[in-house]
């Protein structure tokens, strides 16, 4: 499957993203993923990236593109690739939209995750992600907390609470979410290509993805 998650931040995009590579071995891609791997690593691109992250702000759409344009060309997306988190402005969907053309693949479907705020609010002040870049879990300290001592199940690492994920760095992300990738929505509209599905439990989220490709 080709598919675009867009959604508020803490609409759960990347939770579902994972939930849907068990579906058919496709990849996900995740910008934020890639992105604090960079800052960890120390890289040019993590050292442009973190100060524009750090506040909530978006990261520049050159350095998107640049790193979007390798990755989408990497092996593992020949089986498919959910995009989480990309593409977040217009300028990011048009190029999005050449860069497919060129290399001869569309999109099936571009799904919007429909949160109700308080839900979003909520889930963003109460969210931990594990520190090791490799593996980022997603925890939440009331559903579904890491271990007793703060510590990822999954590999072990320290669970923290993301830089960007201070109350002023939350509102700012959804600000910039509401000014800046929230048009679109009616961008893929029209394009013909979105499914707005109201997403509050994710299993059945993933559910509802998997029917809308078959219709
Ligand atoms: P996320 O984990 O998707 O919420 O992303 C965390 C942060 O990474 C965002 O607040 C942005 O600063 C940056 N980021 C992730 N994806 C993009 C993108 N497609 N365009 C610009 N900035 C991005």
């Amino acid at each position: 499957m080709r598919i675009v998650l867009l959604g508020a931040p803490g609409a759960g995009k990347g939770t579902v993203a994972k939930l849907l590579t068990e579906h058919d071995g496709s990849v996900q891609i995740s910008t934020g993923d890639i992105l604090r791997a960079a800052v960890k690593d120390g890289t040019e691109l993590g050292v442009q990236a973190k100060e524009y992250m750090d506040r909530g702000d978006l990261v520049p759409d050159s350095l998107i593109m640049k790193m979007m344009e390798e990755r989408l060309q990497a092996d593992d997306c020949e089986r498919g690739f959910i995009l989480d988190g990309f593409p977040r402005t217009i300028p990011q969907a048009e190029e999005l939209k050449k860069l497919l053309e060129r290399l001869g693949i569309a999109l099936d479907v571009v799904v919007n995750l429909e949160v109700p705020k308080d839900v979003i609010l909520d889930r963003l002040t109460t969210r931990r992600t594990c520190s090791n870049p490799d593996c980022q879990a997603i925890y939440n300290i009331k559903s579904n907390p890491p271990t007793e001592d703060g510590r990822c199940k999954i590999c072990g690492s320290p669970v923290i609470q993301r830089d960007d994920e201070t109350e002023e760095a939350i509102m700012n992300r959804l600000e910039t979410y509401n000014e800046k990738t929230a048009p679109l929505i009616s961008y893929y509209e029209k394009e013909g290509l979105l499914k707005n599905i109201l997403s509050l439990k994710s299993q059945e989220t993933v559910e509802k993805i998997k029917a809308a490709l078959h219709t």
